[in-house]
């Protein structure tokens, strides 16, 4: 038996049944913990302030006429409140977070090191110019960078998301198409299997999405895409490597046809992370990419922090960037725009996405993360991402089904399926499973394409032996679906909650604390 080879029997008793309940309702280490308005009672106060001399106030109509509500916590439960949420938490730094799509990486210390020097920190968006030149340094060198390794022409730094970034490239095509009086053309072509984020996108920007249909090897058909292009086609939205964890080969070919009709490409780079160093997207004919600074540049996301999304242009597009805009000039300079200036730099710009130039925490993190690296250092990311998803493919595919095995290696992220297990049993089961084994669960029911999908992405970071304890675990949480282990429907049993109805709770969220009203006196 491998080390990965989870040795399951369907008779183990679960650890910790059959134990008593505790007193605090606390699990050892995990302590319960009610909402910060049923600790403290909005009747009292932590802090004991001298009353003062209360000045005559300038507010008028606005003064507060009742209690403001919050609960009066001393400095120390407020301290161990959060701790103690923060411990139900799960995060990059407690174990692998295989979750496919999103390139949950470790992020080097350094980065942090870095983004936290003061200079970097505490700089304001209004300081005068002459102040933050570093800063403005640290925005054109990752610009740089950026457009280096996707081999792309422009790049506008401020979108603050991948979502965003594809507003961004979207709007810059639809800038583009109507400077050639082409406006007319309202249809952008997205594959069956992209991101929600894509047809959300094309669609707030006005235009009408059609599917485009995936081949049985799980890449977009190109004979279906070419066939459907014509003179009402504005984009083709596109991700390589595809959310199946797949390399699009014909990403050549369908710009070329997309151009030859007139249309744009605008590839979704989330998936970055598995071709840096290694492929240049400008080379395939892109026209826009969004870049996810968070994940293929490491810097924390999700409940972690903000994310980042510059997007790089191709020349056609680059003049309808917004502003700040960085670019490459003839001689070989890289220059960043930050105004319409007197000589009318950049007088296509479509305008702007934010207030001011992005996410500067993000890029000093990525920019030390790229600089850390270097060219080899990334190309070796892109490598050992790759590696690392098809030792996870291939250590499984005997006890889970792969829909896409035979297709050939697998690119950063290894595809499932839910075919197989027990009548009754999917892919929800398993992956809340996989929390009782202590591991965030894998991307579930997406892409589309794949009935009861698992996206698993392990990212480069993780070593061999955190790789088999978590195949180890998935493999065993599979066999118990495939056998129809009952106890895997009520899972987790030994996280703080188990089953949410996280649908009623999506639809319907309870946001707002109401003071219980007094329980009536028992009359005597
Ligand atoms: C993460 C992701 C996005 C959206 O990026 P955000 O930064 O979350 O807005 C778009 N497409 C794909 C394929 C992604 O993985």
């Amino acid at each position: 038996m491998s080390i990965n080879q989870s040795g399951w029997k369907p008779t183990a008793p679960a650890k910790g049944e059959g134990a008593a309940p505790t007193f605090t309702g606390n699990k050892a280490l995990m302590l319960e913990e009610p909402l910060i308005f049923e600790i403290g009672s909005t009747k009292t106060t932590g802090v004991d302030f001298a009353e003062g001399d209360v000045a005559h106030d300038r507010l008028g109509d606005l003064t507060r006429k009742a209690p403001i509500g919050l609960p009066g916590l001393s400095e120390q439960e407020t301290v161990r409140h959060y701790t103690r949420l923060s411990r139900q938490n799960y995060a990059i730094d407690l174990g692998l977070f295989p979750l496919g799509s999103c390139t949950m990486k470790h992020n080097p210390r350094l980065n942090e090191k870095m983004a936290r020097l003061p200079g970097f920190a505490d700089v304001h968006p209004l300081q005068p110019v002459d102040t933050v030149q570093g800063a403005l340094e640290v925005i054109n060198q990752l610009a740089f960078w950026l457009i280096d390794l996707t081999g792309m022409h422009g790049v506008a730094m401020s979108p603050k998301a991948g979502a965003h970034g594809e507003l961004c490239g979207i709007l810059c095509i639809k800038a583009a198409l109507e400077k050639r009086g082409e406006g007319h053309r309202k249809v952008v072509l997205v594959p069956e299997s992209a991101h929600g984020t894509n047809p959300a996108t094309a669609a707030f920007a006005g235009f009408t999405v059609e599917d485009i249909p995936a081949t049985p090897d799980g890449r977009v058909d190109l004979d279906a895409l070419t066939a459907r292009l014509g003179p009402d086609v504005a984009a083709v939205m596109i991700t390589n490597p595809n959310t199946c964890g797949l390399f699009e080969r014909d990403l050549k070919a369908i710009s070329d046809a997309v151009h030859a009709a007139g249309g744009y490409v605008y590839c979704d780079g989330a998936n970055f992370n598995a071709i840096v160093g290694r492929v240049r997207p400008g080379d395939l004919g892109v026209d826009a990419m969004h870049i996810n600074l968070h994940k293929t540049f490491s810097t924390p996301h999700g409940g972690g922090g903000p994310g980042s999304g510059p997007v790089v242009l191709s020349e056609a597009l680059s003049p309808f960037g917004p502003l700040p805009f960085t670019e490459r000039h003839g001689d070989g300079y890289i220059t960043l725009v930050e105004e319409e200036t007197v000589e009318d730099r950049h007088p296509d710009s479509f305008g702007r996405m934010t207030a001011f130039h992005g996410q500067m925490g993000m890029f000093t993190r990525a920019l030390t993360y790229i600089l850390s690296h270097g060219a080899d250092g990334l190309r070796q990311v892109a490598e050992d991402a790759v590696l690392n998803a098809n030792y996870v493919l291939r250590s499984l595919e005997d006890v889970l089904d792969a829909p896409f095995a035979a297709s050939g290696p697998c690119m950063h992220e290894a595809i499932f399926s839910d075919k197989g297990f027990a009548d009754g049993f999917s892919t929800i089961d398993a992956a809340k499973a996989l929390i009782d084994e202590g591991f965030h669960p894998m991307t579930m029911y997406f892409p589309l394409v794949v009935h009861g999908a698992m996206l698993v992405e392990p990212t480069e970071t993780e070593s061999k032996a955190a790789l088999d304890q978590f195949i180890g675990a998935l493999r065993s949480v599979a066999e118990r679906a495939k056998a129809g282990d009952p106890s895997l429907k009520t899972a987790p049993h030994f996280a703080p909650r188990s089953r949410l109805d996280e649908t009623l709770a999506a639809r319907k969220p309870v946001l707002v604390w109401k003071e219980p009203a007094p329980v009536a006196e028992a009359a005597e």
